[in-house]
């Protein structure tokens, strides 16, 4: 690991209230999107903190972007 991994090339729109954390059945708005070269997902706050080593370990970047829409 010598922390090289390159920035894919996408840009994403902000996340909005529309957009709802992608853990099963979980009704939370996403604050925390996770991506790669070929995926994305988005989290609550709460499922960033569940998932964030593992997404990290698997490569997926991420931005957080918490606005205050509860
Ligand atoms: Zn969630």
């Amino acid at each position: 690991m010598d922390g090289s991994a390159e920035k894919p090339d996408i840009t994403y729109p902000p996340l909005t209230r529309t957009d709802r954390c992608d853990a099963l059945g979980c009704p939370a708005a996403a604050s925390v999107r996770f991506f790669n070269a070929v995926s994305d997902l988005v989290y609550c706050s709460h499922h960033c903190n569940t998932y964030e080593a593992g997404m990290v370990s698997a490569g997926f970047l991420y931005y957080e972007d918490s606005r205050d829409w509860l």
